[in-house]
């Protein structure tokens, strides 16, 4: 597998930088005095700041008019279909430049490859609501939401409870959605929701997934759910009473849902693997540093031969988990089945991360633990990201069925 990155990629990924440095980093630079305290990020009930959510509203609109916050999206959406090695490069390079807890950079400058922006889901979107949603969200003044996950069913996503009821031209839909990422601040959310109780019970489909504007009534963000010490976030839960939807509404084959919904969390999952080498090189390059200046019985740390294995044991992970991701991106830009490699990568990455942060951590002693210099909220992020997207257990699973069926190529 051939998975050079191409001088085109690399330039477009180079002019992104530029522009986060030149109309990104200033925004953060101003507003300081907020970013610098999770108490004026978040509200007392853990929604983003009203001035935050503006400031996000900025980033997203200024991207879009540069023509970086739609580059990653299909083409038969509006977006500008570079493929999964440009996508998988551009987040590597932005998560490794800035560096985790940024919250006008990480998913605002390019949304995340399934929950929000041109997702892929919305190819099945019927094409005169197309015509109505697409521009709002690609111009990023609008933002989805991708309802999957309920308090009862998340890695198995067939045991989910919602229902959708047929009634005319409608569909009406009741349930209860949780850890839905920007649920709190969406315009627009694709919920999945049992059409045929048979097939569901049956593990036979019967699951339909719809594209449902937040603003229908019965439609309510229940509570923000803060993770991992954070004092707020865009995790969410969402209560549905009876949410009425026209059947143009429905995304892809009744009953074909989880399919929809596989085509979205595959992209999602590419995209959270190359976030995380992005920010495991920049711990390694934040250790690599402080091994060089931080000295202990008159010497460098680095000289000490303990510390020298922290490093090339980062240096090791990263360069295995960047070879796969890369491997794989192109595999899927060659048009080649990569379920199992996509699970792997998915799997191996953040495992990689929540490595290197703590081997970071280590290396720079009491500071690490601070989280003046992020590596805290690096540590944070890694541990999160082993459960979203499917957990480190059902990676495995997905690696071993495919290996059992003689379907990965390794
Ligand atoms: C930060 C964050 C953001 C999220 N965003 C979204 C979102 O936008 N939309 C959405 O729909 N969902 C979202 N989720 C939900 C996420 O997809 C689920 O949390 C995830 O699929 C795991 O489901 P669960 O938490 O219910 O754990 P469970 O499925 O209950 O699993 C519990 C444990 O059992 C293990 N396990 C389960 N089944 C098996 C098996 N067959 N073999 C071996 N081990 C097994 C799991 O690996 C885990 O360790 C998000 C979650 C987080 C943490």
């Amino acid at each position: 597998m051939d998975f050079a990155v191409s001088d085109q990629i690399k330039a477009i990924a180079d002019g992104l930088l530029r522009f986060v440095d030149q109309v990104v980093v200033p925004l953060e630079v101003e507003h300081a005095a907020i970013f610098s305290n999770n108490r004026m990020i978040f509200e007392a009930d853990g929604r983003y700041s009203d001035r935050v959510l503006e400031l996000r509203r900025q980033v997203r609109t200024k991207s879009a008019e540069a023509g970086y916050y739609t580059m990653l999206g299909a083409e038969e959406l509006g977006g500008g279909g570079l493929g999964a090695v440009a996508a998988v490069w551009v987040q590597m390079q932005l998560a490794r430049r800035y560096g985790p807890e940024r919250h006008l950079i990480h998913h605002v400058v390019v949304p995340s490859p399934f929950t929000n922006g041109l997702s892929p889901v919305l190819r099945h979107l019927d094409k005169g609501l197309k015509e109505r949603y697409l521009p709002g969200i690609a111009s990023g003044e609008k933002t989805l939401c991708f309802a999957l996950s309920e308090p009862d069913a998340g890695s198995d996503a067939q045991a989910i409870r919602t229902r959708a009821d047929r009634d005319g031209d409608d569909w009406v839909i009741t349930g209860t959605k949780q850890w839905i990422t920007n649920s709190p601040y969406a315009d627009y959310a694709v919920v999945f929701a049992v059409t045929d109780r048979e097939q569901a019970e049956g593990r036979k489909g019967g699951v339909t997934a719809f594209f449902v504007d937040t603003a229908t009534p019965g439609f309510k963000v229940t509570a923000v759910i803060p993770l991992m010490g954070q004092a707020g976030g865009d995790t969410g839960i969402i209560a549905l009473d009876r949410v009425r939807v026209p059947d143009r509404n429905r995304l892809g084959e009744a009953g074909q849902g989880l399919t929809v919904a596989m085509q979205g969390i595959n992209a999602g999952r590419l995209g959270m693997a190359a976030t995380c080498v992005g920010y495991a090189e920049w711990a390694l390059a934040m250790a690599s540093d402080y091994a060089g200046t931080r000295r202990t019985f008159g010497r460098p740390i680095g000289e000490h031969q303990a510390i020298q294995h922290h490093l090339a044991d980062m240096a090791m992970d990263v360069f295995a988990a960047k070879s796969m991701l890369l491997n794989c991106a192109a595999r899927i830009d060659a048009g080649l089945p990569a379920r199992g490699e996509i699970a792997m990568v998915k799997c191996f990455a953040t495992e990689m991360l929540s490595r290197c942060m703590d081997r970071a951590i280590q290396v720079h002693g009491a500071m690490g633990l601070t989280n003046e210099l992020r590596l805290e909220a690096g540590y944070r992020f890694a541990r999160i990201m082993r459960i979203p997207d499917g957990t480190a257990e059902m990676q495995r699973r997905t690696v071993a069925t495919e290996l059992l069926r003689g379907r990965l190529e390794i």
